[in-house]
């Protein structure tokens, strides 16, 4: 690290980089993409099938339907378990929008668990308390790509008669206790999102489930709610699997356990660079899970009365000198203005609050190189070293 001598050298470091995944594949990709529209055959047919059925087997279930996006699977699959008006889902606010508009969409009632500060997961320790009679399931998401104590969740589900619809869209390839996300629950969502571990060329979902009913259901659903031509059975929604992603996809799905094993090799790298420094937190992996580093995030911990314009002290330093980093997620969703109706107050769910203010998600894709890692933690501790409370 002692190699860089001016900060105005640092080149500049993306917060992602997909054309650095794409440039190796670009003409299997390209052979994918001519072969699809030379097809005739643009949604739906062979190429998503075949995805499908490899996704199946990769996950460990017998079913997979392909949709458009990681939300339209949360939704779908909220409908086919008949979760709706009156219902409550119990979810983490600590994430993305998708699984708690999801859970408004098919006309149910989120229900917000604190977090645990050490996984920025749903704390399996407060499930039982959020349970009432009307509890219908529990959709807990990975965040991050990190698992949960999925054996602790099902048995609770198990003893209260609950689904529970795994969100999977930063997680792909994730395992707890040696079985991969989406395998766990009654069902899994998964994202294609391009950002996601394994990304399409647009948007892509889909969900997995062992069982048939639910399976053939949501694929009912997805298609207008058809269960024959023209015949409907449902008020379904338009969610489908373009071709061409589907053609992408399979072209990628072969990498991708090698692109996991690189995050895997890149945060192992991160938290050995970042061990002596003081005033941040590492992410910590769950003993019993295996994650996939779909962020790496860390804490920026401060004695500051305001820890959030500490954090952002920090990180407008690092983007000036080059070194991108993102905040997911600044406002827990129980604070957020769309869901003020649901009648949480501040301080109500006091870990995710202060999380919230000191999450830093630092560059995290499978290619960054040993020297930008370095760049970035020597970066991170001069903006540590100078910014002052
Ligand atoms: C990306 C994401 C989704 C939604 O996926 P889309 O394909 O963008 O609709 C859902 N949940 C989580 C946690 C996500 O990160």
């Amino acid at each position: 690290m002692g190699e860089i001598s001016g900060l105005e050298r640092v080149n500049h470091i993306p917060p992602i980089d997909l054309r650095r995944q794409y440039e190796p594949i670009s003409e299997q990709v390209g052979k994918a993409v001519l072969e699809v529209l030379n097809s005739g055959r643009y949604i739906g047919g062979a190429k998503v099938a075949e995805l499908e059925r490899q996704f199946a087997t990769y996950v460990g279930v017998s079913e997979c339907v392909a949709c458009h996006s990681g939300t339209d699977a949360l939704y779908l699959a909220l409908r086919a378990l008949e979760i709706g008006e009156g219902d409550e889902v119990i979810t983490t606010p600590f994430t993305f929008a998708a699984p708690t508009e999801a859970i408004v969409m098919a006309g149910a009632t989120p229900v917000f668990v604190d977090i645990d500060a050490a996984s920025f997961n749903l704390d399996v320790n407060q499930l039982e308390a959020a349970i009432t009679s009307k509890t219908k399931a529990i959709l807990p998401v990975y965040l991050f790509g990190q698992p949960l104590d999925m054996t602790r969740v099902m048995v609770i589900a198990q003893t209260y008669h609950l689904w529970v619809i795994e969100d999977c869209a930063q997680a792909i390839g994730a395992q707890w206790a040696g079985q991969s996300v989406g395998s766990l629950g009654h069902v899994g969502c998964f994202s294609f999102f391009p950002t996601k571990n394994l990304g399409a060329c647009g948007d892509g979902g889909a969900v997995t489930t062992n069982d048939p009913a639910t399976a053939a259901t949501v694929r009912m659903l997805a298609n207008h709610g058809q269960s024959d031509r023209y015949f409907y059975e449902a008020t379904g929604i338009n969610s489908r699997l373009d071709a061409l992603q589907a053609a992408i996809l399979l072209v990628k799905f072969p990498y991708l356990d090698f692109w996991n094993q690189q995050r895997r090799a890149v945060a192992r790298r991160y938290q050995q660079l970042l061990q002596p420094l003081s005033g941040i937190k590492l992410p910590q992996e769950p003993a019993a899970g295996v994650g996939v580093w779909n962020q790496y995030t860390i804490q920026v911990i401060t004695n500051s009365p305001s820890p959030a314009s500490y954090r952002e002290r920090v990180r407008s330093r690092l983007q000036q000198m080059g070194i991108s980093s993102m905040i997911y997620y600044p406002l827990p969703l129980h604070l957020q203005p769309v869901y003020q109706h649901l009648g949480y107050q501040c301080g109500q769910l006091p870990v995710v609050e202060q999380v919230a203010n000191e999450v830093l998600s630092l560059p995290m894709f499978p290619d960054l190189s040993m020297e930008e890692q370095e760049q970035v933690v020597y970066g991170l501790k001069d903006c540590l070293d100078r910014v002052g409370d």
